[in-house]
């Protein structure tokens, strides 16, 4: 399989350039060129296996010609020996209700799901090259623990990962502090995310220092983090319809950066019996504003109980538009570019009614999350984390969807508290994280100090 970018821009590459290079030269974001078909037989066949096995049948054609099948079986199996539920995903019932469990990765999000196989990926990419990597990021929280424990302990890989001080959860903090590997180095910035997200981009773009230093990205515009989660709507079918193809699957997705979503939408793409796909949003709403009106303009990101969705410019939406517009790169990059200049962009009536065939959306405040943790807790015993419960808040209507539960209700205590009047018992992971020990370094928010503290540190390595 080949890639190419939603801008035309980059010569087709293959999967492990496509994987390295993360976002594409041209600024747009790396597709397959075309998607691997399944076939009713195959759907059939696949229904019966465990989750490691599906993971490799369905990542196979997308890795095919660098990575061999027991290379990727190896992959595969390393990644998800860190997940605590045998079923890796497992589909539970909520009442009526069922919600895919994404959530027993290391940090209790689901964001393990796609980056513990990316860590893997990098770890196995880079021994057969030679090459080393440093990887820059700034997180709000989950993206930043998640992409430590990918990547911790490896030889061939540094991580740098800013966060603001102060400003993270106290479990989010220590999620990442905690990790001592010698390969792992948290920044907490005197500053904002924000700013965190502002000096990343800058050291990025100072070429000289991104080439000698090697620097990659993990944030979700990486082809491999969609792939991997791919995987999981492809589980979900089979343990909700038995094999039956004639059963078709809603899923609910709470969406912050399109990419949970975009994955489902390219289960669909292959041959996957989905229904309809619910885009559920926090009053962070651009996405489910564009749903129901046309309409993608950003606004101001409002802090709310559900952090991880506080987004307003989504960075997968791309790869969307890009299908949107019959793959046509010319017309992605003239509304990317008004988008850059007016911040907004309009699509014509006849793709509103594309879009609305197969998505529906709405956004939901704080206080009715809260009521939906409660509703959910009362009705069922099952306690629900805020992101899952925007989620499930918007499949109300939906009673035959499947829900995607994101993170781990422990993990968002507070809110869980607020709603429910107690907390979740927290899984082993997050147990005992305040008193253990830990290492960061605090630094201004100012991009020369970041990039003198990174070369300083890689130079005693
Ligand atoms: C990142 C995150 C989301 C949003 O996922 P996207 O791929 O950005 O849409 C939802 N819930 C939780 C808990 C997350 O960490």
């Amino acid at each position: 399989m080949r890639y190419i970018s939603t801008r035309g821009g980059v010569e087709p590459v293959s999967f492990a350039d496509a994987v390295m290079m993360g976002l594409a030269t041209d600024g747009g974001l790396l597709l397959p060129e075309s998607f691997p078909e399944v076939d009713a037989a195959t759907l059939r066949r696949w229904a019966g296996l465990p989750f490691q096995e599906l993971a490799v049948e369905v990542m196979l054609p997308y890795v095919g010609g660098d990575i061999r099948r027991e290379e990727l079986e190896e992959l595969v199996t390393r990644s998800y020996a860190a997940f605590s539920h045998p079923e890796v995903t497992p589909v539970v019932q909520a009442g009526e209700r069922h919600i895919l469990e994404l959530f027993h990765g290391p940090t209790a999000a689901f964001k393990d799901v796609a980056l513990q196989f990316l860590g893997n990926l990098f770890d196995f990419l880079l021994g057969r090259s030679g090459g080393r990597l440093n990887i820059l990021g700034a997180t709000s929280g989950d993206t930043g623990s998640a992409a430590i424990y990918g990547v911790r302990g490896q030889e061939r890989v540094d991580i740098f990962i800013l966060h603001p001080h102060k400003r993270v959860s106290p479990i989010q903090e220590r999620q990442m502090t905690t990790v001592l590997d010698a390969n792992v180095h948290n920044i907490a910035i005197t500053g904002t995310f924000d700013d965190g997200q502002r000096i990343v981009k800058e050291l990025f773009n100072d070429l000289e220092f991104k080439s000698e230093y090697s620097l990659g990205a993990v944030n979700s515009i990486n082809w491999a983090r969609i792939l991997a989660q791919v995987v999981y709507y492809f589980y979900a079918w089979s343990r909700i319809s038995g094999g039956d193809t004639g059963r078709k699957a809603t899923f609910s997705v709470p969406t912050g950066n399109f990419g949970d979503i975009f994955a489902g939408y390219v289960a669909m793409r292959m041959g996957l019996p989905v229904e309809r796909l619910i885009l559920a949003t926090n009053r962070n709403d651009i996405l489910s504003r564009f749903i129901n009106s046309g309409v993608y303009s950003a606004g101001d990101v409002h802090p709310t109980v559900s952090p991880s969705m506080d987004i307003q410019v989504s960075s997968n939406f791309e790869r969307y538009l890009y299908f949107l517009m019959d793959e046509d790169p010319g017309q992605v990059r003239e509304l990317m570019a008004r988008m850059a200049g007016e911040g907004r962009i309009e699509i014509p009536e006849e793709k509103r009614a594309e879009v609305a065939r197969l998505f529906v959306a709405s956004a939901t405040d704080e206080e009715a999350t809260l009521e939906q943790i409660r509703l959910t807790y009362t009705e069922s015993g099952y306690i629900l984390d805020p992101h899952t419960a925007v989620g499930v808040r918007a499949a109300a209507d939906y009673p035959e969807a499947i829900c995607l539960a994101t993170a781990h209700p422990a993990k968002f205590g507070e809110a869980v508290a607020r709603a429910i009047g107690v907390e979740a018992p927290p899984p082993p992971s997050l147990q005992g994280l305040m008193e253990k020990q830990t290492r960061c370094e605090i630094l201004g928010a100012d991009a020369g100090a970041i990039r003198s503290y990174m070369k300083e540190t890689l130079a005693g390595r």
